[in-house]
């Protein structure tokens, strides 16, 4: 059984209650790991830890942080095996796709707001002669970084790289769900010599650690990726304490494929933007409409395409998905199903639990699952999934998918499929999400916002805009 233990101080730390809870391996339905159920009294000592840490760490010139955070990209790279291991073991995810995406992102977040900051500088508005203003940009202080379980290490250096880069010192609690790889992280910032008390990882549950991060009236920035309630009760303890927030939350995103899509470079896309990470990404797309000529063409190679993918083994080369994070997050999805199948959906594709044979027999497993015959505007189209669940549905023009688009209270991101490049253009204007790719999906520049609009989120993250959520600004104004 092993054993994770909080980063506070620089040390690998025990929780002070001493109490535990279980990590599971979701391929195997077994608990494989314990990580400590932290509380307020852990994430005080490391508030204080971080607190203490802060002036020195604000006062290094920006080369010295960046190469201490380089220091942290290349040991990540340099132990990418175990790394990439250690997140599918714990989330379920392939390996392959843990050892091409997941890790080598993680090391590629660090590096980027590593050498980001030394690029970063502020304004100075000259007004008229002898009034000249500057813009000052200080790091805020202490900050909370919370972070889901879907992406683990992924989404977690997304936070802390723009965080201790802009001179921040960070108190950080990823998902209680996949804990090992921030676990592994902590390991790796001893080693690559981040001075202690600069990054502090505890780990437990939302409702207690995460929540005393949150209501600490000493961390005064919060960025937090995650569910919508979540962020919604994270908004309503934040917001009377005055914190700067930033909310990645839910999506339930729209493919948009009309009769002059790019066919082949659409289908084999829309199939990974469906079932990558067992459906699992804030950006899958789950609702797919297509234009009505080209429905029945596209629904035939969809379902043709899907039902080759290989459910199995997360550690197999050949498995293109793997197993759901948890067994009640399974449960959610097959309800979520059968939710459809009452509302009047057909499941042309999947649909059930799949129990596989051997190491993987108690694993929490869904076949890739494709449902047709429903309408925009019932549950399964509007409420968050976030599973190998789509709906394909055909649309008859312009006007009329644009609506379906927009219905959902989500808006974080849309996939559209046209060689039309004015109608191209104009989608992307008038879809209301905070991400639009045409012709593609997923396809990063880290410069680039990245984050919702309506209910999928508050705020934007990746390029300036993380070093400016995690900086505080002051003009400062001079009459010479
Ligand atoms: P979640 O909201 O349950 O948990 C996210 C994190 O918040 C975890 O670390 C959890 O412990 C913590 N948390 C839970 N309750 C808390 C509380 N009361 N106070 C403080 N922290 C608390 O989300 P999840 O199930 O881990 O992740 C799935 C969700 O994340 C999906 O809705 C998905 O769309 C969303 N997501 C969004 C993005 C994005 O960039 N917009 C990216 C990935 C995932």
């Amino acid at each position: 059984m092993k054993i994770i233990s909080n980063y506070i101080n620089g040390e690998l730390v025990n929780p002070l209650s001493g109490s535990y809870l279980d990590v599971f391996n979701p391929a195997e339905g077994k608990v494989y790991a314990q990580l400590p159920d932290s509380d307020g009294g852990d994430v005080n000592l490391a508030f204080k830890a971080a607190s203490a840490a802060f002036p020195l760490w604000s006062s290094f010139t920006v080369e010295k942080r960046s190469r201490i955070l380089l220091n942290i990209s290349q040991a990540i790279e340099t132990n990418i095996e175990e790394l990439a291991l250690a997140e599918s073991m714990d989330n379920g995810k392939p390996l392959k796709l843990a050892r091409s995406v997941d890790i080598p992102r993680a090391a590629t977040n660090m590096r980027f707001f590593a050498t980001s900051i030394l690029h970063f500088a502020s304004e100075s508005h000259y007004m008229e002669e002898g009034v000249i203003n500057y813009t000052l940009r200080r790091p805020v202080g202490v900050v909370g970084c919370i972070s889901p379980w879907n992406l683990p290490l992924y989404l977690f250096t997304w936070k802390i790289a723009p965080a201790l880069a802009a001179g921040n010192c960070v108190v950080a609690k990823p998902s209680e769900i996949t804990p090992m790889t921030a676990f592994l992280f902590s390991k790796i910032c001893i080693e690559a010599g981040l001075p202690k008390g600069v990054l502090n990882i505890v780990h437990g549950l939302g409702n207690k650690a995460g929540n005393a991060i949150v209501s600490h009236p000493g961390i005064t920035a919060i960025s937090f990726t995650g569910g919508t309630q979540t962020g919604e009760h994270i908004a309503k303890i934040a917001a009377p304490m005055f914190k700067k927030t930033s909310l990645e939350l839910g999506g339930k995103n729209a493919a948009i494929i009309f009769n002059d899509a790019p066919y082949y470079e659409m289908i084999k896309t829309v199939v990974r933007s469906s079932f990558s990470n067992q459906g699992q990404i804030c950006l899958c797309c789950s609702r797919i409409f297509i234009e009505k000529p080209l429905f029945e063409k596209f629904k035939k190679d969809f379902i043709h395409r899907v039902k080759k993918l290989q459910v199995g083994d997360p550690l197999k080369e050949s498995t293109d998905v793997g197993a759901m994070v948890s067994e009640p997050h399974m449960k959610k999805v097959l309800s979520c199903i059968k939710i459809a199948g009452e509302e009047g959906g057909t499941i042309t594709t999947g649909g059930k639990r799949i129990i596989l044979n051997g190491r993987c027999e108690n694993g929490w497993f869904i076949e890739p699952t494709i449902i047709e015959g429903l309408q925009s505007n019932c549950r399964t189209n509007q409420e968050e999934i976030f599973g190998p669940v789509v709906t394909i549905m055909p649309f008859e023009n312009e006007e009329e998918v644009l609506g379906y688009a927009n219905s959902t209270k989500y808006g974080l991101a849309a996939s559209i499929w046209t060689n039309n490049l004015g109608r191209a253009h104009k989608f992307a204007e008038k879809i209301k999400t905070g991400i639009v790719w045409v012709n593609c999906w997923m396809i990063r520049d880290l410069r680039t916002p990245f984050g919702g609009m309506k209910s999928s989120g508050v705020g934007r993250e990746g390029g300036w805009e993380a070093l400016k959520f995690f900086t505080e600004q002051k003009n400062i104004c001079i009459k010479y």
